[in-house]
């Protein structure tokens, strides 16, 4: 008779999951074609346990009988009351582990009694044992308690025999933490581990909000944030902007009748961009880099003998998270593993290693090259062409993602885009795969924004689609066996190795020295600006503080000058170019005097 399997559960703040190893292969166990259940548990009107989806429903409606979170009090004595009903954290959390084991049995189609459960790093003792607690309330027994981080550094490396460290960036629902984990034959141990318990998604979703009230309060002088359900209905339209926000670069935020004023119902409808969402939160997401930071001088080890960086918890989705770790490492996170779902993965990896099964690392479809245009990169005056990324390596298939760019020249007529795959800013050492024009309706005297869209397929084709945002004027470029390119590595080595020699030869025309062929530009963001930058050239990091807190009603011409400069400023500061501040920040200073 075959072992009777070990699951895997990730006992998460907002939302849990269970796995099992099938085949030498970790898998989610679903229910109804779900694998996530939201860490919540609620007696329901006829006083019935109910739990997941359906009392998260109920938490906004009835939240004197409805639990959530619950993994903030394991290790409290607290008594939590369902109804009138008292019951411990550990017991709450059992209800939770109970509908999982539930789970685990009906999809396996035998009954399950023993698991490995997840608990972060910085969990003491009082809170570990807690969670073992709950696990055997809910009828499981629990054969290992483990780390977070160490369950998410197997999903990639399990089996691995070399030493190696790995960083694991958990950004959730409710929390963020960031662990150096180290492995070596088998045995994983974490070697510091730094977090904010109190910063997650649910604060990114508040930033946005907020905004979003603010600015609705100023039009109609009604705060919606005022009424519990309104603002509980905001909030969840947020969320889902902030989700769309990871893939694309506008979103609009509309809400039917959401107020009322002097009898007239009042509906919402607001424009989001990235830039705007990202300028909400970077501050918070600034805050993680400190953590990661700290957690890195902990462990002992520099930043270069991080093996793997491995993303963890849905909000690693941002994609400013993404860039900003990119700055930091230079590389590519891990993230093919859904990160939702790596713990519990990982988890199940551990479990079934205990049960003496065979187990290698999870392997999903991956691009393992970065697609992206060419565009130019740099100041006004001394702009380069480079490749710009747009969908990066590693990122998991099916991937969307799309960019804004600016035409260079206003009432420029036609803007080429130029699509390449590889890993270098030079262009001429990525691979050429494709071409095309579109023709741009002028006569506006503006630069033209142009967004750019990225569609990657499982089978490998790539869709490439260019619109002007002002007059929704598109172009497509469709390239079949774009994945089947991606396995000639070979020549990727060669063309590397080459361009290396051809970097160090002197009779080789340095690419930097031709003047710019292409006419269009990536609009850089403020974030991308390094708080190294920001030290090193203090003038310019004023300037920025002081657009910052610019409180003036701004005319929408006023604004957009200001906005080209800020933008001719932070370019100037990403490619160093003291001249071109010094210009910058004399033209804004120039702006501002006159608009304040
Ligand atoms: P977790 O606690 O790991 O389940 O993460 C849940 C958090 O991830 C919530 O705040 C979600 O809103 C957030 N999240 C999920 N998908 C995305 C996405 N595509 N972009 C940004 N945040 C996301």
């Amino acid at each position: 008779m075959a072992k009777e399997p070990i699951i895997g559960i990730d006992l998460g703040t907002t939302n849990s999951v269970v796995a099992t190893v099938i085949d030498g292969k970790p898998v989610v166990l679903e229910e109804d074609g779900e694998g996530i259940l939201p860490s919540v548990v609620a007696i329901d009107s006829n006083n019935k346990l109910i739990t997941g989806t359906m009392a998260r429903n109920q938490l906004a409606a009835f939240p004197d009988r409805t639990m959530a979170s619950v993994k903030r009090h394991m290790g409290t004595m607290e008594s939590i009351m369902l109804g009138d009903q008292s019951f411990t954290p550990p017991e709450i959390s059992a209800m939770i582990l109970r509908r999982l084991r539930d789970r685990a049995s009906r999809a396996l189609g035998q009954p399950v009694s023993r698991a490995v459960i997840t608990v972060p790093a910085f969990f003491d003792e009082n809170q570990r044992q807690a969670t073992r607690e709950a696990g055997e309330l809910a009828g499981l027994k629990v054969e290992r308690i483990i780390n977070e981080p160490t369950a998410a550094a197997l999903v990639y490396h399990a089996g691995s025999v070399d030493r190696k460290h790995i960083l694991v960036y958990d950004f959730g629902g409710g929390t963020f933490d960031v662990s150096v984990v180290r492995m070596e034959d088998g045995v994983v141990e974490v070697l510091s581990s730094k977090g904010d318990t109190k910063l997650g998604g649910d604060d990114l979703d508040m930033a946005l909000m907020n905004h979003v009230a603010e600015d609705f309060e100023k039009q109609h002088q009604i705060d919606l944030r005022e009424n519990v359900s309104t603002k509980f209905r905001l909030l969840l339209a947020c969320e889902k902007a902030k989700q769309s926000l990871s893939t694309e670069h506008t979103v609009t935020i509309a809400e039917e009748f959401i107020a009322e004023k002097d009898g007239t119902p009042l509906n919402l409808n607001m424009q989001v961009t990235r830039e705007d969402f990202e300028s909400l939160i970077v501050d918070m997401i600034d805050r993680t880099i400190e953590c990661l930071d700290r957690a890195i001088a902990d462990s002992g080890v520099t930043s270069h003998q991080i093996d793997d960086l491995v993303l963890v918890g849905g909000s690693t989705r941002v994609p400013l998270v993404q860039r900003r770790l990119r700055q930091e490492f230079y590389r590519e996170p891990s993230r093919a593993v859904d990160p939702d779902l790596a713990v519990a993965l990982g988890a199940a990896t551990q479990a079934a290693m205990l049960n003496g099964e065979n187990v290698g690392p999870v392997l999903v479809d991956v691009t393992s090259h970065t697609l992206g245009i060419e565009a130019v990169d740099g100041s006004m005056f001394g702009s380069r062409l480079v490749f710009t990324p747009i969908i990066h390596r590693n990122s998991p298939l099916p991937a969307q993602y799309e960019e804004s760019f600016s035409t260079m020249s206003a009432d420029q007529e036609k803007a080429e885009i130029h699509v390449l795959q590889g890993e270098h800013e030079e262009i001429d050492r990525n691979r050429s795969i494709g071409k095309f024009v579109l023709d741009l309706s002028v006569g506006t005297g503006d630069r033209s924004e142009i967004m750019v869209l990225f569609r990657l397929t499982l089978d490998g084709t790539l869709k490439v689609t260019a619109t002007q945002t002002a007059t929704g004027r598109s172009k497509e470029l469709s390239v079949q066996n774009a994945l089947s390119q991606f396995q000639d590595e070979q020549r990727d080595l060669a063309e590397s190795r080459l361009g290396a020699m051809f970097e160090a030869s002197d009779e080789i025309l340095d690419e930097a020295d031709l003047p710019p062929r292409q006419q269009w530009t990536q609009v850089p963001s403020e974030s991308s600006v390094s708080t190294e930058l920001l030290s090193k050239y203090p003038e310019a990091a004023n300037m920025l503080e002081k657009m910052e807190g610019l409180k003036a009603e701004l005319t929408e011409e006023d604004a957009h000058e200001l906005r080209v400069l800020k933008q001719q400023l932070i370019k100037a500061m990403l490619s160093e170019d003291e001249t071109e501040m010094k210009i910058a920040c004399k033209e804004l200073d120039d702006v501002l005097f006159y608009v304040q």
